[in-house]
């Protein structure tokens, strides 16, 4: 599949420095901040800087050194948050069926409390 990046999005803009936001990692690679909606009291979005639509956009296109970046920043997150012993949950939602609405690749990080099973089943 190839992928249309649009460099219009909110990411894309907070990227850019046109949207502010509370940062709370940054590398060479990646940038991490706080989500505008917190589902739980760790709530961080992690981004490459690099425009990649999705997972599968970036681990088709993005180079070593953009991978690598992005994943220390993952860890360092969860590290800085104070959530990698007690655990935490790492999300990429991605197109239709993930239900993404932000078409820049994003991991939630979310943490600090249970956080319950992963899906709930169809009824
Ligand atoms: P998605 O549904 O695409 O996986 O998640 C997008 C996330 O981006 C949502 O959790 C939403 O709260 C967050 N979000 C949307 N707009 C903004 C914004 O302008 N700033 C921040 N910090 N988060 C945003």
């Amino acid at each position: 599949m190839a992928y249309a990046y649009d460099d219009q999005n909110i990411f894309a803009k907070i990227l850019r420095g046109e949207i502010p936001n509370d940062t709370v990692y940054e590398n060479g690679q990646a940038l991490a901040f706080r989500d505008i909606s917190p589902a739980a009291p760790t709530h961080v979005l992690v981004i490459p800087k690099g425009p990649y639509v999705s997972m599968d956009h970036f681990t088709q296109e993005a180079s070593e050194e953009e991978l690598v970046g992005f994943m220390r920043a993952i860890g360092e997150v969860c590290r800085l948050e104070g959530i990698s012993d007690e655990g935490f949950r790492a999300i990429s939602n991605t197109g239709h069926n993930g239900v993404q609405e932000v078409p820049h690749l994003h991991v939630h990080i979310i943490g600090g409390r249970p956080l319950g099973r992963m899906l709930m089943k169809p009824a």
